[in-house]
């Protein structure tokens, strides 16, 4: 009897977006799973109550299901498992989220990595990972089927109002849809990833982070997947940009390994010296022209608005948004992770705290605090033409190339032949980026002197800063 609980008491509810694809996504399980003659039964309820009822209903004598590894959803799985153990069900989990389960990943000494590169050589040795098993073509049924309730009734859509018309149009939730993106990206995209995963402005990336964070395609399969590109010899001579994008998909081990060792990740700095770090307390008005894509500075706000507009934003630009969010508004990290959590179709607990963690400069081999995104040379660099901006900023689309990520350097000619009303069609930059610069040196500056007493620490290597 394939189950899926919604629990209103999580401790880490969905975001809306991440909601709006977990209805796409149960719908195309369920009917998946009618195709072979079987069915999903949805219910709504904590785990553990709705669990008990489906066992007293049915009589089920085995519980199986793939583990999940927040802190949350650790505990909760443990309690459930030594429930059911006391009344003779046996309960039995499996990992196919990870490549390697984590705290089975471990130093020399014995501790949790908190390097990424070294945690990538353990990781790496582990391979291979085994080929991941067919789908069932058949499951057997029960003499009756237990009730379940329509997946509306779980309200996952958003209605009043729709704002899903962007995802919709971005994205086709499911395992087929996933299955069908990883073959196109092997096929057409592997051979060239290096080279192209750092530009917004070209698909250039595999697409695949939602579809793996609900499951709908494995990490193993597509580890897989590129393995037998590799040895097919399709890649001869580009080898190291398909190794560049499993040192990729290892980052999200990594994310999951450290909530597992450091479960209070998402919320407070890893690197402890943090925690007294002066964020600003009057961010309201910074805050909310960050969210809306309205900063002034072009490569930030079309970032924002990708994300707004589709759930998604491409990774070199995730960094862009996040280092101006924490140094340049001097923003709290968390109040970024909260706004990813609430808007990103691929939100996930583990990669969206380390990967915040990491860009403000607290995390596990974070980048050094010191180390200022300039948001100006940024998007010159990594959308050269400025065609990432121009989809998402249309307003700056008329300027030339060379003004696009810095429109108020526009000459009134320019401004003319662009229609363009600065101040008025596209905000003045909010922030000086000098000034906020220096601003975030002197921050840090503040805490790292605080914190002299254990200075050996606060500069190891190990913590990158
Ligand atoms: P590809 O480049 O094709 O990579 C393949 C897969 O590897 C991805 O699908 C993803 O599962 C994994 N991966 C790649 N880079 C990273 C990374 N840096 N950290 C962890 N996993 C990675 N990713 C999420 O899945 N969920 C999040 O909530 C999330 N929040 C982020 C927040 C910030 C501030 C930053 C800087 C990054 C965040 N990332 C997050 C990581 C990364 O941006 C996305 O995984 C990536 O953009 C997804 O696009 P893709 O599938 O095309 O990636």
């Amino acid at each position: 009897i394939p189950v899926f609980i919604l629990d209103p008491t999580s401790a880490n509810p969905p975001g809306g977006s991440s909601r709006w694809w977990l209805h796409q996504s149960l719908q195309h399980l369920g009917e998946s799973l009618r195709a072979i003659g079987s069915r999903l039964v949805v219910r709504q309820g904590r785990a553990a109550e709705v669990l008990d009822e489906l066992i007293a209903e049915t009589g089920a004598s085995h519980l199986y299901w793939n583990r999940l590894y927040e802190p949350a959803a650790i505990e909760r799985d443990r309690a459930i498992k030594t429930s059911l153990r006391g009344r003779g069900v046996r309960a039995r989990s499996f990992n196919s989220a990870l490549l390697v389960e984590p705290g089975t990943l471990m130093t020399g000494s014995g501790a949790p990595y908190r390097v990424y590169t070294p945690f990538w050589r353990a990781c790496r040795a582990r391979a291979p990972f085994g080929r991941p098993q067919p789908a069932p073509r058949a499951i057997p049924n029960p003499h009756t089927w237990p009730n379940g309730e329509p997946l509306d009734a779980l309200d996952l859509l958003p209605t009043a109002p729709d704002w899903s018309g962007g995802l919709a149009a971005a994205w086709d939730p499911g395992e087929a849809s996933a299955q069908a993106r990883l073959a196109e990206f092997v096929e057409d995209g592997l051979g060239t990833y290096k080279s192209r995963r750092d530009r917004p402005d070209i698909d250039g990336t595999a697409g695949l982070s939602p579809h793996l964070h609900f499951g709908e395609i494995g990490p193993r399969q597509v580890w897989q997947a590129v393995s037998d590109r590799l040895d097919s010899g399709a890649l001869a001579g580009c080898e190291s940009e398909a190794e560049v994008f499993l040192k990729e998909l290892a980052w999200r081990e990594f994310s999951h390994h450290l909530l597992y060792h450091f479960p209070d990740l998402p919320h407070s700095p890893l690197n402890r010296r943090f925690a007294s770090f002066p964020w600003s307390s009057d961010h309201a008005a910074p805050l909310r022209a960050w969210q809306r894509g309205k900063t002034g500075y072009p490569i930030v706000d079309a970032g924002m608005r990708q994300l707004w507009q589709t759930g998604w934003m491409h990774n070199r630009v995730r960094m862009v948004v996040a280092s101006f969010l924490t140094k340049h508004l001097l923003v709290p990290w968390q109040t970024g992770a909260a706004w990813f959590w609430d808007t990103l179709v691929d939100a996930d607990l583990a990669s969206n705290s380390a990967s915040w963690q990491w860009v403000a400069g607290c995390g596990a081999d974070a980048a050094p605090y010191f180390r200022i995104f300039n948001p100006v040379l940024q998007g010159e660099k990594f959308d050269p033409q400025g065609s990432y901006v121009s989809r998402w900023v249309p307003e700056l689309a008329g300027l030339p190339a060379h003004r696009i990520h810095r429109p108020w350097e526009a000459t009134a000619a320019e401004l003319a032949d662009a229609e363009l009303d600065l101040g008025a069609d596209y905000p003045m930059p909010i922030i000086d980026h000098r000034m906020a610069r220096q601003r975030a040196l002197d921050a840090y500056g503040r805490i790292k002197k605080e914190n002299n007493t254990v200075r050996s620490e606060f500069n190891s290597p190990e913590l990158a800063l």
